[in-house]
């Protein structure tokens, strides 16, 4: 019923609707109706509103986590099921493999109303605020009167991240996903289950436990790290968006940009690293898990963990990619930005 009300908002709540960045079937540049951040308030609001009204208890989710992941597990199944099979074969590709990457790069339902992709994106972020709001809400009613900093900073730099993402929606139309990958298991699961029941997995274990007793300034110390990741990753990210949009335009107005063959931008974060983005994602995720104060736990360190490996891999797939499409200019920009990741390091 989440799940239903969530789409059932995106689709009827007013959006603006925007250009792409990819071309739909008529070479003409997909549009796409956006409306995240709207949506994510409102899911928010009405969350709140079921908990004044006694309709739902604050702590449910957390209470109820596991059937609701169960749940969402088999949801995701049937959606993997409905977005591959309605689509046509791809030539070469085993049916494990369609299933796992799927089939239609671009799939788009109710006419255009809702793409899959945007929507997906949505409906992982909003489930996890709801999510990480319940159990910061256990987190209090079992430790009253001694609830840890922690968790509350490591809820609201979370939310802080998943509020910006879908502030910067349209910029996400850029991205690989949305040039380069097809809507299957891999996305379809992924942002059915994964995004919302896995990425809060710090606070799956943090919770249940007391208050560390930080000194404030360790706190602010992780706080700090996780806003040096996002300079990193959203600089990166904007500076790649207006390139792609004005290629002339000085990125925030001072970062001139050097493009090799005016296809390849080599300057500024781009010219720091191949991915300096991705270490902004790092840094930012090993902020959130030490922000919960209790660096000694196994548990909240899967999240940045997720992310070295689904990023390790990514660039070099990505590398490749760059290298097909762009020839010479991407091994002229190897050599000028030897560094895939980590300046001076990888
Ligand atoms: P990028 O945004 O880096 O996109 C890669 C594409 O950008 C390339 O395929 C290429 O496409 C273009 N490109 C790359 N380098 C250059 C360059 N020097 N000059 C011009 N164009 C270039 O990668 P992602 O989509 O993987 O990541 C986007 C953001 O999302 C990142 O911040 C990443 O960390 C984040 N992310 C977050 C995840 C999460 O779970 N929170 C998961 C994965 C990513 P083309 O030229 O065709 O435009």
């Amino acid at each position: 019923m989440l799940y239903a009300a969530i789409f059932a908002l995106h689709a009827a709540l007013p959006a603006r609707r925007v250009k792409g960045y990819v071309n739909g079937p008529d070479g003409q540049p997909l549009t796409y109706r956006l409306n995240g951040l709207l949506v994510f308030f409102v899911s928010i609001a009405l969350w709140i509103g079921a908990c004044r009204i006694g309709l739902i208890a604050p702590e449910d989710f957390w209470l109820h986590r596991w059937e609701l992941a169960g749940g969402a597990c088999a949801l995701g199944l049937l959606f993997t099921l409905f977005v591959v099979l309605r689509a046509p074969r791809v030539q070469g590709w085993s049916f494990g493999k369609e299933l796992y990457l799927g089939r239609a790069e671009q799939p788009q339902l109710l006419g255009g109303r809702v793409d899959a992709k945007m929507f997906l994106y949505l409906l992982g972020a909003t489930v996890l605020e709801l999510n990480l709001l319940s159990f910061a809400a256990y987190h209090r009613t079992l430790h009253p009167g001694d609830a840890s900093p922690g968790v509350t900073l490591y809820v609201a730099l979370f939310s802080f991240f998943l509020a910006e993402y879908l502030f910067f929606e349209r910029v996400h139309l850029y991205t690989y996903d949305f040039v380069a990958e097809r809507v299957g298991f891999k996305l379809g699961w992924g942002c059915f289950v994964f995004y919302p029941y896995f990425y809060g997995v710090g606070l799956w274990t943090a919770a249940p436990l007391a208050d560390p007793h930080w000194p404030s300034w360790a706190f602010a110390l992780c706080a700090v790290m996780f806003f040096c990741g996002w300079v990193l990753a959203r600089g990166a990210n904007m500076q790649k968006y207006f390139f792609k949009r004005e290629p002339q335009r000085k990125a925030f107005g001072v970062l001139a940009p050097v493009a090799l063959g005016g296809r390849v931008l080599a300057s500024g974060f781009w010219g720091l690293s191949r991915h300096i983005n991705y270490l902004g994602e790092l840094l930012m995720a090993a902020g959130l898990t030490l922000s919960l104060g209790h660096p000694l736990e196994w548990g909240p360190w899967l999240y940045p963990l997720y992310y070295l490996v689904l990023l390790l891999p990514r660039q070099r797939d990505d590398d490749k990619r760059c290298a097909a499409k762009y020839g010479p200019l991407w091994d002229e920009y190897c050599r000028r930005v030897p560094w895939r990741i980590v300046p001076y390091l990888y």
